[in-house]
């Protein structure tokens, strides 16, 4: 498929999601991260949301519990174009039991070409980046194009 360019905009519709073995460490990394993150629009998953208001004063968004379909309306949202960057603090040494929903959301964020970060440094990186607080342009499919070409 072809690709078309899109910009994201200076202020960013972050997603936050953390298993719960990786709860703790999502929370001090939105501590650390706070003066950034409060000038983005947060959403998150229902659990997390909860931990990260409550540990932080954050404004958060929240929607469904993850294995309750939490992971899917955010990865709804990526494919919508609604959310702009996604850290997912995901748990490498615990299984899951909404593991395919977990795979999905990885999965629309590469579609979709966002940044994504599942561990903290990664995480810091994009924090820090000058670029996290300016307009960026990222490549995505262009499906529009592609339709056009499917009804000739
Ligand atoms: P939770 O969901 O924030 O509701 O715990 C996270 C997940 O497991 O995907």
């Amino acid at each position: 498929m072809q690709t078309k360019i899109q910009t994201l905009p200076s202020k960013k519709n972050i997603a936050l999601v953390a298993h719960d073995g990786k709860k703790a460490a999502l929370k001090a990394w939105c501590l650390t991260h706070k003066n950034v993150l409060q000038t983005h629009h947060l959403f998150a998953t229902g659990t997390t949301g909860h931990v990260i208001e409550k540990a932080t004063g954050l404004s958060v968004e929240k929607l469904l519990s993850g294995p309750m379909g939490g992971d899917q309306q955010i990865g709804a949202k990526i494919a919508e174009h609604q959310i702009h960057m996604l850290v997912f603090f995901w748990d490498p040494l615990a299984s899951q039991p909404h593991d395919p929903d977990v795979k999905a959301l990885l999965r629309l964020a590469a579609v979709w070409n966002i940044p994504v970060a599942c561990n903290e440094v990664t995480a810091d990186l994009l924090i820090a980046s000058p670029s996290i607080s300016d307009e960026i342009t990222r490549d995505l499919p262009d499906y529009q194009g592609y339709l056009a070409t499917r009804l000739d």
